[in-house]
């Protein structure tokens, strides 16, 4: 079985193509600048243990100009994969935000569209960009199913408790304000990795996953469940991040309008674009605020920790919420990469269990790897996200679970 997955932004399409009963990814790539002067398609293709690659630029008119040109792209005779779109299965679509409606992945119907188009209020900036992938892919592939998968969706086992904002319950009620949560599809990958990898059973398991990536957040997640997570209504809240500034003061905003004369638009770039790491030390690539550290740069050393403060202080209050911790999952870009934020997040947690082996933190491997020193109450791992792949096994189960 052979499941494509889209992942469409406001200018862009990434995608993967998966052999499912190989488990493998036979060619991904992505389609961006779209609708702008030049557009570029990238475009890869594993056989073998090796990768081809081809690159080209020319205008990509509209998102399904896009895919258009990746369907191509999949039967071309160079870097083909497939000798006719109909070897395609289904198609796996990344869906941001599913509000309250979405609980799991689903097929796709008129009726599932309805409801992505009412969370637009709630995600803005991305479910319409998601709706043009859709329409446009089930346009092109008319004949097979697809499936919608979630960010949000893993995140609705999260009591009330611990989604309601203190505001006017009517908020709520009539408005949808609430906690949501996001990034479901990689905290609920690596909690499933966790339990393979240890031998397990989900259900025994409590869990601490800490997403860093662009975007970063963690989530306590008890007997495969999500009960509580850092980010909220929108992905803005919680840890630092790349360009975001997670937690602040709600009355930051009223701040900024009333002292420095800023605009909504201008408050919502600022705490979006201008903030966590960047806003900190002027990068937010991780690894140039590393190297920039390294050299004993201020802002440098500042910006690490608040970013490892604000995890730590997280692990912190998950401890209270799961009272037992079995182990902690590092994952993402950062999370996998970067042994010394590892190491700072986890610094003087000893009383609570959790002990790292610094030399085990800093060796370099690929896959699942364990870090913690022997006698850590608390188990650490890195485990590589794939969320990609996830979606595509979410694509299949459901499109298998359709049939019977
Ligand atoms: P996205 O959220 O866009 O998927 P990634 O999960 O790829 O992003 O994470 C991107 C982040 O990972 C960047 O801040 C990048 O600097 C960081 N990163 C990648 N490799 C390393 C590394 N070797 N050391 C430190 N940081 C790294």
């Amino acid at each position: 079985m052979k499941i494509l997955v889209i992942n469409t932004g406001s200018s862009s399409i990434k995608y993967q193509l998966f052999d499912m009963d190989r488990q493998r990814v036979m060619a991904s790539g992505l389609a961006e600048k779209i609708g702008e002067a030049e557009g570029v398609l990238t475009h890869h293709v594993f056989e073998d243990g090796k990768v081809r690659s081809a690159v080209s630029h020319a205008v990509i008119a509209d998102h399904r100009d896009g895919l258009t040109r990746i369907v191509d792209q999949l039967v071309n005779d160079q870097l083909g994969v497939v000798r006719d779109k109909s070897e395609i299965s289904a198609i796996g679509h990344r869906v941001v935000h599913g509000g309250e409606t979405f609980k799991s992945s689903t097929v796709i119907d008129s009726g599932v569209l309805a409801a992505i188009r009412q969370n637009i209020p709630l995600a803005p900036l991305h479910n319409p960009p998601n709706l043009t992938g859709i329409e446009v892919a089930r346009s092109i592939f008319p004949n097979c199913p697809h499936v919608a998968v979630f960010d949000t969706a893993f995140h609705q086992t999260i009591p009330p408790e611990a989604f309601l904002y203190a505001l006017p319950y009517a908020l709520y009620e009539k408005e949808g304000v609430r906690r949501y949560g996001f990034h479901g599809t990689s905290h609920s990958y690596v909690t499933r990795e966790c339990a393979d990898y240890l031998g397990r059973p989900l259900e025994d398991l409590n869990l601490i996953t800490i997403h860093l990536g662009n975007g970063a957040s963690m989530t306590a997640v008890r007997g495969g469940k999500s009960v509580d997570t850092t980010m909220g209504m929108t992905p803005l809240e919680g840890l630092v991040m790349g360009t975001r500034c997670g937690d602040v003061d709600p009355a930051l905003p009223f701040f900024l309008a009333d002292h420095l004369d800023m605009s909504l638009k201008e408050i919502d770039q600022l705490l979006n674009k201008a903030s966590g790491l960047k806003g900190l030390c002027g990068t937010n690539d991780m690894r140039e605020v590393l190297a920039k550290k390294a050299v004993g740069d201020p802002r440098a050393i500042l910006a690490v920790d608040v970013y490892t403060y604000r995890i730590k202080k997280y692990i912190g209050a998950y401890f209270a919420v799961l009272g037992k911790v079995d182990g902690l999952v590092f994952t993402g870009g950062i999370g996998e990469n970067a042994p010394e934020i590892r190491e700072l997040c986890c610094q003087g947690l000893e009383n609570l269990g959790i002990c790292v082996d610094v030399g085990k933190n800093r060796t370099r491997e690929n896959g699942v790897r364990e870090i913690h020193a022997s006698g850590s109450r608390v188990l650490v791992l890195v485990i590589p996200t794939n969320e990609e792949l996830k979606i595509a096994r979410e694509t299949k189960a459901v499109v298998e679970k359709g049939k019977t």
